[in-house]
């Protein structure tokens, strides 16, 4: 297995080497902007708010545990990525990082495509307002049922993943009495995460059909052979939380060799490429992720080379970008309930939500910050773990972080970055209701996605 690491990346994915804890900041009550949402700051008593209203009444309105969303900043990201790619390239927000039909209206009016991988993600999307045209659909095993929806929907492309799934949507094409645009998923044997990747990636996963194996020509063979498909082009993506585009390069390079292959070996010249999505934002302050503007620059340079060494007309860019738009806009805030200080250790902070709200720290030993938020403190820091309330020891928000000492029950606390992959992947764990998304802009807050209730939980419960 060759490996490549980033020069100045001694960090590996998201876990902080044993024994090892950054220094505390100078100030704790500064906010870091690489890692709150814009519109994120402290007013002069000291209180976080968010699009100009305060977390306290935020908390009071729409209670806690809940995720507080920067509509301001959500957009400006969309715009941010929209203006960076162009008009002769296409980004594809992934709705898997979070969707709701407010998140869809404004993609849709801020210009973004959207890429859906269920049933569900699709049935929002339509109902949201996305043209069916701009949505793109994923997934290893879309049923028959998603398939055909998706079909008559008139859904621009269908990013088909197995020999299986070419049949299927040409069938259901046919039944429609339509051509169904679709993009063949290559596996690249690139696998990237954060400051490393392995360009010999195993192949021994479930997504994909494989350029080395040869079974993403026979795919593109098969595709071509249906009536009722027209093969847009090829689609990899190679890993989540990417800070170095070089995960990118081999990935390109190797997809436009296969560009090539098709063009000699059936006279066909593939209009679309799509890199996927993973670009990285910052979780904590030793983060440095890259902007769109520089990500588009860096995409539009490798391809364009990679394609005048093969001589081929460069085909039309697309990106999927989830985490990089919604997952800076939003915090969590929650209260706390207990604190438990074990001295020579840590001090425990126990708070009313956790891995029911954020399974990411269990789940892959991500990192986060967290800001007491209701006031400023000058106390002394102390090294926290802010933990929830659920019946598991492994039940962490934030692994290792430092507080003010004075922090206490009462308080609300927030921790930023929190708007990808959190609401998205919530649980019911142990009965707790999920908390609700609020959106906040221009010194309003409503909710987007209300909070669950008891009932909600217990209406599903037949006896
Ligand atoms: C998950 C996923 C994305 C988005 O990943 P982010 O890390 O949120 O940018 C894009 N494309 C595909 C195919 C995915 O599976």
């Amino acid at each position: 297995m060759s490996r490549s690491a980033h020069p100045a990346g001694p960090r590996h994915g998201d876990v902080l080497p044993e024994g090892h804890y950054a220094a505390p900041p100078a100030d704790l009550n500064v906010l870091d902007e690489k890692v709150w949402a814009r519109t994120v700051e402290r007013d002069e008593e000291g209180e976080v708010r968010i699009g100009g209203v305060g977390v306290r009444a935020l908390a009071e309105e729409f209670g806690t545990p809940a995720y507080f969303l920067d509509e301001t900043d959500f957009r400006a990201r969309c715009r941010a990525w929209r203006e960076a790619f162009g008009a002769d390239a296409d980004v594809f927000y992934a709705g898997k990082a979070f969707l709701s039909r407010a998140v869809v209206r404004w993609l849709t009016e801020e210009g973004l495509n959207l890429d859906v991988c269920s049933g569900g993600e699709l049935s929002t999307a339509l109902v949201g307002g996305m043209p069916a045209g701009r949505i793109a659909f994923h997934g290893n095993n879309k049923s028959a049922a998603e398939i055909e929806r998706a079909v008559e929907a008139g859904v621009g492309r269908i990013v088909v993943d197995s020999f299986e799934e070419i049949e299927r949507v040409a069938a259901a094409a046919r039944t429609a009495g339509v051509r169904q645009g679709v993009q063949i998923r290559v596996t690249v044997g690139v696998e990237a995460h954060t400051h490393e990747f392995i360009a010999t990636a195993h192949e021994d996963q479930k997504f994909g059909l494989s350029l080395a194996g040869g079974t993403a020509a026979e795919a593109v063979r098969r595709a071509l052979a249906e009536d009722s498909l027209e093969l847009l082009g090829l689609h990899s993506h190679i890993g989540s939380q990417i800070f170095d585009m070089s995960g990118f390069e081999v990935s390109a390079r190797r997809v436009v060799a296969l560009l090539a292959q098709v063009r000699d070996e059936h006279g066909v010249e593939l209009a679309e490429i799509d890199l996927g999505g993973g670009l990285g934002i910052a979780y904590t302050s030793e983060d440095d992720p890259q902007g769109p503007a520089e990500i588009a620059k860096a995409l539009r340079e490798i391809v364009g080379r990679e394609c005048e060494v093969a001589r081929l007309a460069v085909p039309r860019i697309s990106v999927e970008p989830g985490r990089a738009i919604v997952g800076p806009t939003a915090f969590t805030l929650y209260r706390v309930g207990t604190i438990k200080p074990l001295p020579g250790l840590r001090t425990y902070v126990s708070v009313d939500g956790g891995m029911s709200d954020n399974i990411r720290t269990a789940l892959y030993d991500a990192e986060y910050s967290v800001a007491l938020a209701s006031r400023r403190s000058d106390a002394p820091p102390m090294l926290a773990r802010v933990v929830g309330k659920h019946c598991e020891s492994g039940d962490i928000v934030v692994r290792d972080a430092y507080l003010p000492a004075d922090t206490g029950p009462g308080d609300l606390i927030a921790v930023p970055a929190t708007g990808a992959y959190c609401r998205s992947m919530a649980s019911n764990y142990n009965h707790t209701p999920r908390p609700p998304v609020v959106a906040v802009a221009d010194g309003r807050a409503g909710a987007i996605v209300r909070r669950e209730t008891e009932e909600d939980l217990l209406r599903l419960d037949v006896g």
